[in-house]
């Protein structure tokens, strides 16, 4: 007997990430799961009265993406907030926040996110903005924020008390005085503490509009970088409530100051294996970002070499001690590592970590990885650890991004975000946003990925063809979660998360990629995007 499909999409240039079979015409959804990949004719033995048809008309479906680096809960919340990622000027900022303010005009406070760097740096230029109500705006990369005088005097911060931060630095002025600048965790918390949070239902409603946002993108899945119990639950009342359009896995974060104890709720969300929500993994910080000065360096920043070597948030021995523990638990791990010190460190904690414990299907993983000695490269292959990289971050000429160029300097460029060289070397490549650090769209980051220029001519080509960013974002991200059985692929018993795109993806121009969009984002064998 022949299976009726539910829904049939035929008449598409299927892209599979499937290498045994990378092409096809049609595919047949029942349930949740896909039945039939092949030719038009032969999925026609699909086809029921109730069965939906839907004419691929040429254009290219692929698996739904899976982004494997993003801060969802945290990224919802700042949706409530001014979105100031646009911002080119100071102009620009006086009108957006004044706006804003304007409509929030019961809250007393005023908080922005998604500046860049080079826009403000002291409180006085905020205060020009708005001085009577208390002002945070925090940067793209979620690792600096600027706050205007009443919200430095609102937090007690504004004259030093001699107190020090475990993990950020509240810049200061000859007298002492904060100068707005707050860098790094402690520091940004000790303002963003004050400021208004959403109450639960917000929340929940918040969330659901990030992840309606993901869907319109292509998105059916995501590694929520940072987390703990409490957030995973946050997640999983969304399941339970059947109102969940998106696969969220979930790490633990171990912050520095953890104790052994602790890494238990990383083992209790291990044991979190929804359909949608999974636990299993750890996510530590090695080090901050090239643009504030926290990323930790091999050699010191080309444009400040006073600052000298930036000391890891682990030294070697702290993150041996507790990884080796989660690994012990069978957890994945993922370390945050930009400067190319904290990616040799990352996979020296491996290496010695192998050692202690032996070696297993552990698929440990770097993020970010924004600079790589060469001699680190092949490492990657020889310790099984995953390159888990967000190609919109690259600087795309020296023009658009002077920050991150000028503290690196032209010696480094070469080994700038060098995920060509990685999958050269034999890494493992997923890719990912980093959202709210950068914008979650697959195609602004599929687009960088293919259309990157070097920023001096001798630099190495970096650019990624438009099937390897596709199984970036599918087949070898699946594998990063341990799911590469179930999904990132358009096989016969495989999730049917899928994406239908508004052109043949092959046929556009790379430097017209972004116009490219989905028409049909499905989850589960559920449409739950239709443009
Ligand atoms: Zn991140």
């Amino acid at each position: 007997m022949s299976q009726t499909a539910d829904i049939i999409i035929a008449n598409a240039k299927i892209f599979t990430s499937d290498e045994s079979n990378p092409h096809a015409e049609a595919v047949a959804v029942q349930g949740n799961r896909i039945v039939y990949v092949g030719d038009n004719s032969g999925v026609e033995t699909f086809r029921g009265e109730k069965t939906r048809i839907i004419d691929g008309q040429g254009r290219t479906l692929t698996p739904g993406f899976i982004d494997t680096h993003v801060h969802l809960l945290w990224g919802s919340i700042w949706m409530g907030n001014a979105e100031l990622r646009e911002v080119k000027t100071k102009n620009d900022l006086k009108k957006i926040l004044l706006d804003f303010a304007d409509k929030n005009k019961t809250d007393e406070w005023v908080v922005g996110r998604g500046i860049r760097y080079d826009i403000v740096s002291t409180r006085q230029e905020l205060d020009e903005i708005i001085a009577e109500r208390p002002v945070y705006i925090g940067a793209f990369d979620g690792h600096t924020g600027w706050a205007n005088t009443r919200a430095l005097e609102t937090a007690d911060i504004l004259k030093d008390d001699g107190r020090e931060l475990v993990n950020g630095i509240i810049v200061r002025d000859e007298n002492g005085r904060a100068t707005g600048e707050l860098r790094e965790a402690d520091a940004m918390r000790a303002i963003m503490d004050l400021a208004p949070f959403p109450d639960a239902n917000r929340r929940r409603e918040l969330l659901k509009l990030a992840i309606s946002e993901f869907n319109k993108t292509g998105i059916t899945s995501v590694h929520n970088m940072n987390g703990d119990m409490e957030e995973l639950m946050a997640y999983a009342a969304l399941e339970d409530a059947g109102e969940m359009n998106m696969r969220v896995y979930v790490p633990y974060h171990v912050k520095p100051e953890a104790k052994e104890e602790d890494l238990k709720e990383a083992a209790e969300m291990a044991k979190v294996q929804m359909d949608y929500v999974r636990g299993g993994a750890a996510k530590f910080f090695m080090d901050g970002v090239w643009e504030s000065y926290t990323a930790f360096n091999i050699d010191p920043y080309a444009d400040d070499p006073g600052v000298g070597i930036v000391a890891p948030i682990f030294s070697l021995e702290h993150f041996v001690r507790m990884a080796s523990i989660c690994d012990k638990m069978g957890l994945q791990i993922a370390v945050h590592c930009c400067g190319d010190g904290a990616v040799r460190q990352a996979l020296d904690g491996y290496e010695a970590i192998q050692k202690m414990n032996g070696t297993r299907d552990s698929r440990h993983r770097i993020e970010h990885i924004e600079v790589c000695q060469p001699e680190d490269m092949p490492r990657f292959k020889e310790l099984g650890v995953i390159a888990s990289m967000q190609t919109s971050h690259a600087p795309f000429s020296l023009e658009d991004d002077q920050v991150w160029t000028k503290r690196t300097g032209p010696q480094r460029w070469r080994l700038a975000f060098p995920w060509r060289d990685l999958k050269n070397a034999g890494a493992h490549l997923s890719l990912g946003s980093d959202w709210t650090v950068m914008p979650f769209d697959p195609m602004l980051n599929i687009y960088v990925a293919l259309n990157r220029r070097e920023l001096a001519p001798e630099n190495p080509d970096q650019r990624l063809t438009l099937e390897e960013c596709i199984i970036g974002y599918t087949r070898d991200a699946a594998y990063v979660e341990f799911m590469e059985n179930e999904k990132g692929q358009i096989k016969v018993g495989y999730l049917a998360d899928l994406v239908l795109f508004s052109h043949d993806l092959f046929e556009v121009k790379p430097e017209e990629i972004m116009t490219a969009k989905p028409v049909l984002t499905m989850i589960d064998g559920r449409a739950v995007f239709e443009g």
